[in-house]
C-alpha cells in the first residue's frame, strides 16, 4: 500500500517530503510522488499537505 497523491491538486510545495520518516516521497516535475515500496502508511504526510492532495 501507499498514500495516493492527487497530481491535479498538488501545488508542489514540498512540505510532505520533509515529514516522511522513511523518505518515501520525492519531487518529480514539481509534483510529489510516493514510492509505494517504501511507504509504510504512517499518514504523517497527509496532515502536512496544505491542499489535501494526499489521501490514504
Ligand atoms: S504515509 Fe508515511 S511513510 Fe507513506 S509517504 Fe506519507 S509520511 Fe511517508
Ligand atoms: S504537501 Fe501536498 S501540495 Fe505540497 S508537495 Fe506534498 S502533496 Fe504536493
Amino acid at each position: 500500500m501507499a498514500v495516493n497523491i492527487n497530481k491535479e491538486t498538488c501545488i508542489g510545495c514540498g512540505a510532505c517530503i520533509d515529514t516522511c520518516p522513511v523518505e518515501a516521497l520525492k519531487m518529480v516535475d514539481e509534483k510529489a510522488v510516493v514510492d509505494a515500496e517504501t511507504c509504510v502508511d504512517c499518514g504523517a504526510c497527509i496532515d502536512s499537505c496544505p491542499v489535501e492532495a494526499i489521501t490514504l
